[in-house]
């Protein structure tokens, strides 16, 4: 084997023992010796060596008293004990067993300590490589579970960004279909959704009708109270409008206070039940915000949709019973010609 360099510290108290080390080892390693154990403890919270040669028959401390010492912090340094002939088995064994990784009986050959030396050495740094690898190891594994996490997280934060923008697209479709005070269909989506309900019912045998109802005098609620308090009352006259039809009516801000109500399968006599009840709660029902009781009654035309009858007609019928029902007195309502 080829000789290798290393720092190695001799522990024995013979100080012909310590001369025979300086002659066979001193060109070989660098030596530190000491004759007194204790003093070699000292020595070794700071400083580090390659092998540790120890002699067991010491009067300060005995080989194995410093094994048992020694190997409580630094479990690594390779421990070669000088042993006499009549070491028995079993002292041996209990050496290794407390932390000997080595032993050589005296007198030794020099060849042979030698050699033991180089093997420990050898055995060390090949452990302190693997240790090195392992160390870039976990930390190439960390840096990789690192990135990992950043991309979970920017996943994360993707898939919320994704989510944000669904709810902003529902909200963008939602305003794009709805009038924003009252809630209700604007004319374009009440629109297409009558134009479906007319194609709806030249497959089926039914009935549509259609309410057309205006807020009356609004304008002096505006004029008198403010914008303010005029958008309050449409917009609880909107929630109350909506709590007396079913799920199905369809209702549309055509103008300022002017509204559609689509009822779907509703023939002319119910869809006047229907105006009618609506009227009399509108004018039963007292908007009250800070101390203002204000009263409103509706008028309403209605007009139920003829076989074959064109959107555009449908629509002049019940705004020319709105219209009669406004004439003649307002708060009631009229049924289409
Ligand atoms: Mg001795």
């Amino acid at each position: 084997m080829e000789n290798l360099s290393g720092k190695i510290i001799i522990i024995d108290d013979s100080e012909s023992i310590q001369f025979l080390f300086t002659e066979i080892l001193d060109t070989v390693f660098e030596l530190v010796q000491f004759l007194n154990p204790i003093e070699a403890l000292k020595n070794l919270e700071t400083e580090k060596y390659d092998c540790i040669i120890l002699d067991l028959m010491m009067p300060e401390l005995s080989g194995t008293d410093f094994l048992k010492t020694y190997r409580n912090y630094d479990k690594e340094t390779p421990i070669i004990i000088l042993t006499a002939k009549q070491c028995g088995d079993r002292e041996i064994a209990e050496l290794f067993k407390i932390g000997a990784s080595d032993f050589v009986t005296k007198p030794f050959l020099s060849a042979e300590l030698i050699a033991r030396l180089n093997h420990h050495i050898k055995l060390k740094r090949t452990k302190e490589e693997l240790l090195f690898t392992n160390k870039e190891l976990q930390a190439a594994i960390s840096r990789e579970e690192k990135l990992n996490e950043k991309i979970i997280n920017k996943t994360i934060a993707l898939q919320k960004s994704i989510a944000r923008i669904k709810i902003l697209n529902k909200k963008l479709k939602y305003f794009a279909a709805h009038d924003k005070l009252t809630g209700f269909l604007n004319r374009r989506a009440f629109f297409a959704f009558l134009d479906n309900d007319i194609k709806r019912l030249k497959r089926i045998d039914s009935h549509l009708s259609i309410l057309m109802l205006d807020i009356d005098f609004f304008k002096n609620i505006n004029d008198t109270y403010g914008h303010l308090i005029g958008d309050f009352v449409l917009a609880e006259f909107s929630k109350l409008i909506k709590e007396h039809l079913r799920d199905i009516d369809l209702v549309c801000r055509y103008g300022g206070e002017e509204f559609l109500i689509l009822l779907s399968d509703s023939d002319i006599h119910h869809s006047l039940i229907v105006a009618n009840k609506l009227r009399e709660i509108i004018e039963q029902f007292i908007f009250s915000t800070n101390d203002l009781k204000i009263n409103i009654t509706i008028s309403i035309g209605a007009a139920e949709l003829k076989k074959d009858e064109k959107i555009d007609s449908f629509i002049k019928r019940v705004d020319e019973a709105l219209y009669v029902a406004k004439k003649t007195g307002r708060n009631k309502v009229e049924h289409a010609k």
